[in-house]
């Protein structure tokens, strides 16, 4: 990759002299967009399509179609297989004919629904908390508690791998904030034994289940450290929910842990849940305190009624059919399994719904998926700056409507066009010149 930057030459457009600070005004001078056409044109310069958004053409779950391709698909986190579940998606019609589309105001005001209120409770309930509130967005959930409950006298500590919304929450709340190495509850240990003088209140945010790696932290350490050092404990669950523990309530239920242990709950609907949005379980002065003061609450919309319908109806069904959580746990680790059998290397992964294949070069994980999507597979490549250039991947979602032969036949093509790809050379070479 770093033979080919050197080729490129990105022409700034002219400035315009009638001001000097015309160029300014220009969205095309912005940083972020110069970086993204230098990787468009290194990716034109090795004849790679853009991987990123791709139209599919239906609802994309074990198999998607692409214009007029079926695919085998491991893009995409329905992890349980319920979006498009007859019964969710009855629960989402009859919530139109009743609620119409909008709540049409914040639920401060008049978007208040009973199916809000329904789903609050199954939530609350499944964590043994008092209380839940359920946001429009799962991204602007991490934002909007962080940045609410934590301010410039604390401290935010959270995971080296955490999502973007946790880092951009704590960053928002002006605390101090620092990564702890992932997983390492002996090294947050340590770090809080300096720091936690210096702070009133401290936060520690971990996740359930990794997204782009596949593995879990062993919470019982992260509640020893967190009770040690009198600091509050969040786990985001977004990936968690319906893949981890036999039943699939997430974490807890694996770990064998108390959820009343954790202090903050938090997790998506997008994902096992087959909706939109995210919620915040915990006691209720928090919820409360979110409810009434949280901006991405107040100041935002209620949320959809036929998405809470929607997301509690797959709820009920992840309850009632522990199977599929079976399913997607045997097709998990059948993936990982063969994977690593057949040479690849699938990182940290235990083998969780979320199965990496690292190829620690961005233009080999392009590379790869753009042979595999020749080969009816769609998945995504993860490159930077969604990690760092020596982990680019390809990142699977497994999901329990993946069968046993798509599996197979799956980690077969990627093992060929593996070896035939090496380590990436003989597509530099054939770069245009
Ligand atoms: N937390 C984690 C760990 C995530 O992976 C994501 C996004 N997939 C979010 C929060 C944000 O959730 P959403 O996409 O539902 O807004």
């Amino acid at each position: 990759l770093q033979n080919i930057v050197g080729r490129l030459q990105v022409n700034d457009p002219a400035p315009d002299l009638a001001s000097p600070f015309a160029a300014q005004t220009d969205f095309s001078t912005l940083p972020a967009f110069t970086e993204l056409r230098m990787q468009r044109s290194m990716a034109d310069l090795v004849d790679l399509e853009n991987p990123f958004f791709r139209v599919h053409e239906r609802r994309a779950g074990a198999t998607t179609q692409i214009e007029t391709r079926v695919l085998s698909n491991y893009s995409s986190y329905d992890y349980l297989g319920l979006n498009g579940h007859k019964e969710v998606a009855d629960a989402a019609k009859e919530a139109i004919d009743h609620y119409g589309i909008s709540a049409s105001a914040s639920r401060v005001v008049a978007g208040e629904r009973p199916i809000h209120r329904a789903l609050e409770n199954k939530l609350a309930e499944l964590y043994g908390q008092e209380a839940c509130a359920v946001f429009v967005s799962g991204h602007a959930t991490n934002i909007a508690t962080i940045s609410t409950i934590m301010g410039p006298k604390d401290l935010v500590l959270y995971d080296s791998l955490a999502h973007n919304s946790i880092v951009t929450g704590a960053m928002y709340s002006g605390a101090e904030r620092r990564a702890f190495p992932h997983n390492d509850a002996a090294a947050l240990d340590k770090m809080l034994t300096s720091l936690r003088p210096r702070y009133k209140r401290v936060l520690i945010v971990i996740e359930g289940l990794y997204s782009m790696d596949g593995d879990v932290p062993d919470l019982a350490a992260f509640i020893a450290v967190k009770q040690r050092h009198a600091a509050w404990l969040m786990v985001d669950e977004a990936h968690g929910l319906g893949v981890l523990g036999k039943k699939g309530h997430g974490l807890h239920e694996y770990a064998g842990v108390d959820p009343r242990e954790v202090d903050i709950w938090m997790g998506t609907l997008s994902k096992t849940l087959s909706g939109c949005g995210g919620y915040i379980a915990g006691c209720s002065p928090l919820v409360e305190i979110l409810k009434c003061t949280a901006g991405g609450f107040v100041y935002s919309v209620g949320m959809p009624p036929a998405i809470a319908a929607a997301s509690l109806k797959a709820l009920e069904i992840m309850l009632r059919e522990p199977e599929r959580v079976e399913r997607l746990r045997r097709n998990g680790i059948l993936f990982r399994d063969l994977a690593k059998e057949a040479g690849l290397d699938t990182g940290l992964s235990l083998g969780f719904a979320v199965v990496p294949i690292i190829l620690q070069d961005s233009l080999v994980a392009v590379a790869l998926g753009q042979k595999l999507f020749e080969r009816g597979i769609n998945v995504q490549p993860i490159i930077p700056p969604a990690v760092p250039e020596k982990s680019s991947r390809l990142r699977f979602f497994i999901t329990a409507d993946h069968d046993e032969a798509q599996i197979r036949e799956t980690i077969a093509h990627i093992a060929a066009e593996r070896d035939a790809i090496g380590d990436g050379r003989a597509i530099v070479s054939r770069a245009k010149r």
